[in-house]
């Protein structure tokens, strides 16, 4: 049987472990690497699908957990799957769920069977296991799923990750034999182990043996610092198969995706565009620009002047910070578009920089021109 996710590579980058690639899916073909847009409660906030294509998106992401509790998997099953649900016809990644029950759910009880826990909107008890996370999961349709897992906190004890990790592998494979649909959704293993070596490597390697069409790393992006992250991905992207795609969960400052990018990353997602655009705070070349600031109220130029996207060719800073003070959904419309257009633009620019062997170089021109230092390397 031909797995339901392919993975080429077409080029390694000269001088780091950057990976240009493709990823054929049941819904389309995209260039790696690349990010995700998020579309939590199947809908990236503000965003109509069609503007999505139009800048670029291959495939976003919805969430397990809030689309099982709100309306439910199998209404969504109802309406032909999510794609149909959402009219989206490109590509569609969904999570386990595990992370949101780790996060947001109270009261949450971990056995091996799996995680009881309470539903955040109405307090009804539930209980999450590998199968059910698969069964929802099957029910979505996406076309890559993600492997229920359990994210320990970063400084968790070094005995407490290892216990978690050995599950985690044990229900990854519970999750395997209960996939209904490995034709035509690809189900994705992913690597724990928070900041130890030794348990990444166990983790990969239970799951490499495995034989999933792609791997995730997550624990990461969840409070410790850029060079912990990068220390962790620095060792555990060679302990992956270079034939499989490779998901770095959760992450979305311009800088973290470069960087992971040359360390062997080929796809990201997170909700940071999205979230801080809520907050009136955007991303440009020139670095952040919250534009809700008293000091664009006379501004006329457009959010980014280097960027070319349908909000900066027609909008200008001074307008879009009316709209926001005013309560104006549109402006959040505006902000949300920019900064997903200058994350799925800068993957272009990284795409055409592994093309050209030119990656550090490139990094090295876009962390000046935004400002990042060693100091100060988050301000997305
Ligand atoms: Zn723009």
């Amino acid at each position: 049987m031909e797995p339901a996710i392919k993975y080429r590579l077409i080029k390694k980058e000269k001088h780091t472990g950057a990976r240009l690639g493709e990823i054929v899916t049941p819904h389309g073909t995209f260039k790696t690497p690349m990010f995700m847009p998020v579309g939590t409660q199947a809908s990236v906030k503000t965003m109509a699908p069609e503007e999505l294509k139009e800048m670029g998106a291959g495939i976003i992401l919805s969430n397990t957990y809030h689309l099982w509790l709100r309306p439910g998997e199998d209404i969504v099953e109802k309406a032909g799957g999510l794609h149909k649900f959402m009219n989206w016809d490109r590509g569609v990644l969904t999570d386990s769920g595990g992370f949101q029950v780790f996060s947001l759910a109270k009261l949450r009880d971990i056995s091996e069977e799996g995680v009881a826990f309470k539903s955040h909107l109405s307090g009804e008890k539930l209980f999450l296991s590998p199968e059910k996370a698969i069964q929802v999961e099957n029910a979505l349709g996406a076309d890559i799923m993600m492997s229920f897992d359990e994210c320990p906190p970063f400084f968790e004890s070094y005995d407490y990750v290892k216990k978690s990790v050995e599950r985690t592998s044990r229900w990854a494979e519970r999750g395997l034999i209960a996939h209904q649909n490995p034709a035509t959704q690809g189900l994705f293993g992913i690597v724990q182990g928070a900041g130890f070596e030794d348990l990444r490597r166990q983790s990969a390697h239970d799951l490499v043996g495995m034989d999933f069409p792609g791997y995730s790393i997550g624990g990461l992006s969840v409070g410790e610092s850029k060079a912990e992250m990068n220390r962790v991905l620095d060792f555990t992207t060679p302990m992956l198969p270079e034939n499989k795609p490779r998901y770095l969960m959760g992450v979305g400052s311009p800088d973290a995706l470069i960087d992971g990018v040359i360390r062997g990353v080929d796809m990201f997602d997170c909700v940071l565009p999205t979230r801080i655009a809520r907050n009136g705070t955007t991303m440009t070349s020139q670095g952040r620009l919250v534009v809700k600031n008293a000091k664009y109220a006379e501004d006329f130029r457009p959010l980014d002047p280097k960027c070319d996207c349908y909000v900066c060719k027609n909008y200008t800073r001074a307008y879009i910070r009316h709209l926001i003070k005013a309560d104006e959904t549109f402006g959040i419309h505006l902000t949300s578009y920019h900064n997903l257009y200058f994350l799925i633009n800068l993957m272009h620019q990284v795409q055409d920089a592994i093309e050209q062997d030119d990656l550090l170089a490139f990094r090295e021109a876009f962390f000046e021109e935004y400002g990042y230092n060693e100091k100060n390397t988050r301000n997305f």
